[in-house]
């Protein structure tokens, strides 16, 4: 009884240490995406699909499927599919490099990729059938699982963190590199632009780090919580 609600302590500190180290401010992120002057020059840019088109070709990676569909908010790469979805970007100037960074994902190492996929959801199941047996009173013992718990979590984290930073670090250059071989706009347009790319990305690194954290140590908070009340 005392050690689960240490548990549930030292978690919920856990999360406040991180998200106090890794704040993202949305509404300054949002405010920057809207800027009226960066989406102007990234007007003039082709469309969501014929970017991606030539990123990947950039990438010598054309097998990749593209699909856009303007009611979906989520912009994604499908590993197991092998398909880029483009969701609605609302003409921000950060469709470029949103596109760009699943580009990458899709470049990545296919192995590591779809171990990532079989083996989120094997995490995924994990949690959901043993959250079930501690509701059911027929779990042996509650610590046991929770290191396994924790255990299979670090897993998750160290590939998914890995395989978002190695998109969203490179994406900023690519889409720097794109624009400059489009030739469509002046230098200090550009210049503008990845300026915009890196304060988006300063947020969105820390944010998307500390996201990860959050919803694995949720998982750990909330088996631990049940194991308390059941
Ligand atoms: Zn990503």
């Amino acid at each position: 009884m005392e050690l689960i609600i240490i548990i549930i302590v030292i978690s919920i500190l856990a999360i406040l240490t991180v998200l106090l180290m890794m704040k993202m401010n949305i509404k300054e992120l949002e405010k920057i995406a809207l800027d009226s002057e960066l989406n102007e020059i990234a007007e003039k840019y082709p469309s969501n699909i014929e970017i991606c088109r030539t990123i990947l070709k950039k990438l010598k990676n054309e097998k990749v499927e593209i699909e856009e569909n303007s009611k979906s908010e989520a912009t994604i790469y499908i590993a197991i599919s092998n398909k880029i979805l483009i969701g609605n970007m609302h003409n921000s100037f950060t469709r470029i490099q949103t596109i760009v960074h699943e580009c990458l994902h899709s470049i990545q190492d296919r192995k590591m990729l779809i171990f990532n996929f079989i083996y989120s959801n094997l995490y995924l199941l994990y949690f959901v059938i043993t959250t079930i047996f501690l509701i059911l009173n027929k779990l042996p013992n509650e610590m046991f699982f929770t290191c396994i718990l924790l255990i299979l979590s670090f897993v998750y984290y160290a590939i998914r963190t890995f395989l978002e930073n190695d998109a969203m670090i490179k994406a900023e250059y690519l889409a720097k590199e794109y624009m400059i071989e489009q030739k469509i706009s002046s230098k200090e347009e550009i210049e503008k632009v990845v300026q915009g790319f890196k304060k988006i990305n300063d947020g969105c690194i820390k944010g998307t780090n500390a996201q990860i954290f959050v919803n694995i140590m949720i998982k750990v908070i909330l088996f631990n919580a049940l194991a308390l009340i059941f």
